[in-house]
């Protein structure tokens, strides 16, 4: 099955501007100048682009796609993600992880609910693991499940600086990245340890210290939540200037003051000149949003959504804090770059037919995942296994 998209304006390409895309069953099989691409004797389907814009899919590198939360007891458990939830906000790519419950919740139920939604259409990737230490594993250690297990690139949600952590040691915390770093190499992944930061006021201390006392790479490691608040936010600006990376929330707009939004957060980033290459957002979804009082009793619990995701991906265009280049960029191809994820992240020819095409105000007009057409004129043509 062909699609060809006629001359639509090419945004996430080294060779941006106008062009033909041509998709080809996965991939994208060539992008090219306006009129260059012929095909003959071949059933396409073609989709004029003049009035539209062609992004990568959207990279959302933190969803509980299995629902996270179990805080306020087995009632407060997160429902799980569904195709429709993705797609219908531009996502195409997720990374699953499990979080607090790794009780009632366990990496292999994670690892088939990712393989559920990459057979129904979405691409998926988990981190082995849960907010503890040691953490829970399909194989045995995180090691042989990032080098063995096709679709785990790291090791993750794991808690730090939060009262819902197995308060680590330093020890603990350091041979976990040394975990994911070695398993890594030998799967020929990224092996990232991906670091669930509360409000403690630790913050990245073991972060710092590990450049300080080991030998491993600032790039092993990344740090989410790091908007949470503004004592946190302030080590993240030192993290990104030592090399680090950072992965900024995106849920509701912010009710604490404290809270930096994925806007605001966004905008000093760029205005201290600081790389937004190192730099990803997530949403969260399908997590609880507990709310503690000052005991550090749960008081009230809400959803994260990735409609918050998509809501932060317009709202910046839109108030011009970042350019559209750059919002690609830190909403897709630096959880492509970073995550080491194949074929996704950009429009180029070889890669996976993972986009967007956007009307003049950022709606979604066209999705497409993996070639096929999920959203056509604006309406979601897929629906989940189960229909609900
Ligand atoms: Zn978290």
């Amino acid at each position: 099955m062909f699609t060809l998209i006629k001359n639509v304006k090419l945004v996430g390409s080294e060779s941006p501007g106008f062009k033909d895309l041509l998709l080809s069953g996965p991939r994208i099989a060539a992008v090219e100048r306006p009129g260059q691409v012929k095909i003959e004797g071949l059933e396409v389907k073609t989709i004029e682009g003049s009035e539209l814009t062609a992004v990568p899919g959207l990279i959302d590198p933190h969803v509980h796609i299995l629902g996270g939360g179990g805080e306020g007891g087995p009632a407060t458990r997160a429902p799980e993600l569904r195709l429709e939830d993705s797609l219908s906000c531009g996502v195409t790519t997720v990374i699953g992880c499990l979080g607090t419950d790794s009780v009632t919740r366990h990496p292999s139920s994670l690892l088939a609910k990712a393989r559920a939604l990459e057979i129904e259409g979405l691409s998926t990737w988990i981190y082995t693991g849960a907010y503890n230490l040691p953490t829970p594993t399909l194989t045995g250690s995180v090691r042989s499940d990032i080098a063995l297990i096709d679709k785990v690139i790291g090791a993750g949600e794991i808690a730090i600086s939060d009262h819902r952590s197995s308060q680590p040691t330093f020890e603990e915390f350091l041979r976990l990245v040394a975990e994911c770093r070695v398993g890594g190499m030998l799967g020929g992944k990224a092996g990232v340890a991906h670091f669930h930061l509360g409000n403690g006021q630790r913050g990245l201390e073991y972060f710092f210290r590990m450049l300080e006392e080991s030998e491993l790479p600032a790039t092993q490691v990344i740090a989410t939540h790091a908007n949470r608040n503004r004592h946190l936010f302030s080590q993240a600006l030192e993290w990104i200037r030592r090399g680090g990376l950072i992965d900024l929330t995106c849920g509701p707009e912010p009710t604490d003051p404290d809270e930096v939004s994925v806007a605001e957060a966004l905008k000093e980033i760029k205005s201290l000149g600081l790389p937004l290459t190192r730099v990803t957002v997530s949403s969260d979804a399908n997590g609880s949003l507990p709310v503690f009082d000052e005991q550090g009793q749960l008081v009230a619990l809400t959803v994260a959504s990735q409609k918050d995701f998509i809501r932060n991906f317009r709202e910046v265009v839109r108030e011009k804090i970042l350019t559209l280049e750059e919002a690609v960029a830190v909403f897709s191809t630096n959880a492509a770059d970073f995550y080491r994820l194949p074929g996704k992240g950009k429009l180029l020819p070889g890669y996976e037919a993972d986009l967007l095409l956007l009307d003049d105000s950022l709606e979604l007009k066209y999705v497409f995942s993996r070639g096929r057409m999920m959203v056509e004129e604006r309406q979601l043509k897929v629906r989940s296994t189960f229909v609900i």
